[in-house]
């Protein structure tokens, strides 16, 4: 899987990515990451690609040439476009399952605006999907844009290792995880939960399900609305207050 980012301020994407679980994947070739510097596309002296904008209003808006061309750039050749994604506060919010279905493309293509944002008739022109990390204003799509190249890596084979495997985590069926233990057994007096040292795994799997699932009814009770609830895991979470009408069998 390649994913090309179109930016301003490729250090950052660059520097960002390359560190880590997801730099280890682009060294070995598991994933693909193309920087693209949308300024080297600037036929201005000055190499600006902003401009103010028509109709007047505070800040610039990123012109549409520049990053028409730096598209042209990364899909010329390419039998068939990629997906392209505007990283924009007023996308479709960002979540699991998305990371979880880009995983299978090809390749994917991010836009990150800047400043008060894009020209609308590039985005007119070239982008298929917008995209938003959540409901705040970042300076930038940089970060957002790495926000979800991490998260939809982690879902491509072989990007996590066996001891990193994503399978059980929060959201996997709309769920949070359980919690986590490490040595020492006791810190600062707080002991490691016994069950976890029994070594009984029938056990022990019992006391996460409750665990994961009093958490997600503690933390994000909408989540549970969509969860694949076993008839007991229905009937703990009612000992919780929990009610829902009807529930799937797993
Ligand atoms: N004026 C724009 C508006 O109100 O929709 C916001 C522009 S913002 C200051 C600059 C850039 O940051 C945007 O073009 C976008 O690429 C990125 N950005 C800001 N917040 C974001 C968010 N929550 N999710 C994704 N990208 C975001």
């Amino acid at each position: 899987m390649k994913f090309h980012v179109l930016t301003l301020f490729p250090d950052m994407v660059q520097n960002g990515l390359e560190t880590s679980i997801t730099g280890r994947a682009i060294e070995r070739g598991t994933i693909g990451l193309n920087v693209v510097n949308i300024r080297d596309f600037s036929h201005d002296k000055h190499r600006h690609v902003d401009d103010y904008p028509y109709g007047g209003g505070a800040g610039m808006v990123m012109q549409p040439d520049p990053i028409y061309e730096a598209w042209t750039h990364v899909t010329q050749g390419m039998d068939q476009k990629p997906r392209v994604i505007y990283l924009t506060p007023q996308g479709r919010v960002f979540r699991q399952d998305m990371a979880r279905d880009l995983a299978h493309e090809e390749e994917i293509i991010f836009l990150c605006g800047h400043y008060e944002g894009v020209d609308e008739r590039v985005l007119d022109e070239i982008v298929t999907d917008q995209v938003s990390i959540g409901d705040y204003v970042l300076t930038g799509g940089e970060l957002a844009a790495m926000v979800m190249i991490d998260a939809i890596a982690r879902m491509v084979p072989g990007v996590l290792t066996n001891e990193e495997s994503g399978t059980y985590e929060s959201f996997y069926n709309n769920l949070l995880e359980y919690p986590q233990y490490t040595r020492p057994p006791v810190f600062r007096g707080r002991e490691v939960p016994e069950v976890l040292l029994s070594g009984h795994h029938a056990r022990i799997e019992e006391w996460r399900r409750r665990q994961s699932l009093e958490r997600t009814l503690r933390h994000r009770p909408d989540l549970l609305e969509q969860a694949d609830l076993s008839r007991e895991d229905f009937s703990y979470l009612e000992t919780l207050g929990y009610k829902r009408d009807s529930w799937t069998d797993q």
